[in-house]
């Protein structure tokens, strides 16, 4: 089966420089925040730019963290997309802050127009936008709107290590950025992790405290924080077997998604636009299905490829929200669209061409009907 990952595969890649990062790990003894993790930080926030990374251990803590920093609390209006992963707006939702749902453009990304006329509406001071699929929201227009209303943007890079916008990169704009090594992501740890990146060495220190206890020094405590830590072991196996490949993996993800764009012919299996202003970096190929989305993933399955669908609830649907305070601002055609039609090709980077080949082949065989 072709599928959405294929992590033996990785593994077979990265297994000399991962065994390696664990015997390091083992020989110095120190397995929770030490030099490890100390070391990974300062290269992932080279790698976006910014002066600060705190390692933690998911991406929902590392969102959680990002909006305690922002100074988000209970009933604080937060503007974000309805189209994400649910961890978006469970991090606003466990603060007893209240998501306000605007709808997604034609790419799936928060329609920033929409964003504008919320935050002007309802006196919102927080924008959390989420850079979806590995596309990067506009940047040029989020600082604008950040400036012109003088509220905080936290950027949701889980799904966007490396993707820009123009010259900048995600996690450039927001005062702070959550992102998520789950295993499935650009970036993937063997098992959960996160970081909050900033420019603010302030913010930074609150961050660092929080993930661990709220510990501003030993026994130490100045607020309720979490135990979010990221482990020696994760730091390491990222920074030494999977931080050296992101690039080559990135410009794989790349090249995969320009055959596709090339060799989908369908009309009903359709590509929603992406401006040649973002340099995605491509987490996930969506595509719009004509036709019933249940028989073409079917028609993919019969032969040989496990697709996905992202996301086929929308948040504000999903019962854990809908019992708590939640506001759609304006009506959600667009993101009804991507939940009800998005199906998301394989675009890991072990594809090999033939397999890239036999997925487009098996989409375009399909004419909106089992
Ligand atoms: C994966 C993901 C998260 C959550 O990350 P976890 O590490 O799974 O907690 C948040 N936002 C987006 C957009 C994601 O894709």
């Amino acid at each position: 089966m072709i599928g959405l990952n294929d992590f033996r595969l990785q593994w077979s890649d990265v297994r000399g420089d991962a065994l390696a990062a664990f015997e390091r790990v083992g020989q110095s003894g120190w397995l929770v925040l030490g030099s490890e993790v100390r070391s990974f930080e300062i290269e992932l926030a080279k790698r976006f730019g910014v002066s600060h990374a705190i390692g933690c251990g998911n991406g929902l803590d590392a969102l959680d963290i990002a909006l305690r920093c922002a100074g988000i609390r209970a009933d604080d209006l937060v503007v974000t997309t309805p189209l994400s992963a649910f961890a978006t707006s469970l991090a606003i939702a466990r603060l007893g802050a209240i998501p306000v749902f605007v709808d997604v453009d034609a790419s799936g990304l928060i329609d920033l127009t929409q964003a504008e006329q919320a935050l002007a509406e309802t006196g919102a001071r927080f924008l959390l936008p989420v850079h979806l699929y590995g596309h990067s929201v506009d940047l040029d227009r989020l600082d604008e709107l950040a400036k012109r209303f003088g509220v905080v943007v936290i950027e949701d890079a889980a799904q966007a290590i490396d993707a820009g916008f123009r010259a900048r990169p995600v996690g450039s704009v927001g005062r702070l950025t959550a992102t998520s090594f789950y295993p499935t992501k650009n970036l993937g740890a063997f098992g959960d992790g996160g970081a909050v990146l900033t420019n603010d060495p302030d913010l930074a220190s609150r961050a660092r405290a929080l993930r661990d206890y709220g510990q501003t020094a030993r026994y130490v405590h100045e607020e309720l924080g979490l135990n979010s830590r990221l482990d020696e072991i994760q730091a390491a196996l990222m920074r030494s077997a999977m931080l050296p490949r992101l690039e080559g993996w990135t410009a794989r993800r790349r090249e995969i998604a320009q055959r596709y764009r090339s060799g989908l012919t369908s009309s009903y299996v359709t590509l929603p636009p992406v401006t040649s202003d973002s340099a995605s970096v491509w987490h996930l190929f969506p595509v719009l299905v004509h036709g019933d989305r249940e028989a073409f993933l079917e028609h993919l399955r019969v032969r040989g490829v496990n697709a996905g669908v992202h996301y086929p609830v929308l948040i504000p649907d999903q019962k854990a929200l809908a019992a708590r305070g939640n506001r759609v601002f304006s009506p959600l055609i667009r993101a009804r669209e991507f939940a009800e039609h998005e199906v998301s090709l394989p675009i890991h980077p072990y594809l090999t061409n033939q397999a890239v080949a036999h997925v487009i082949d098996a989409c375009n065989e399909w004419s909106g009907a089992s």
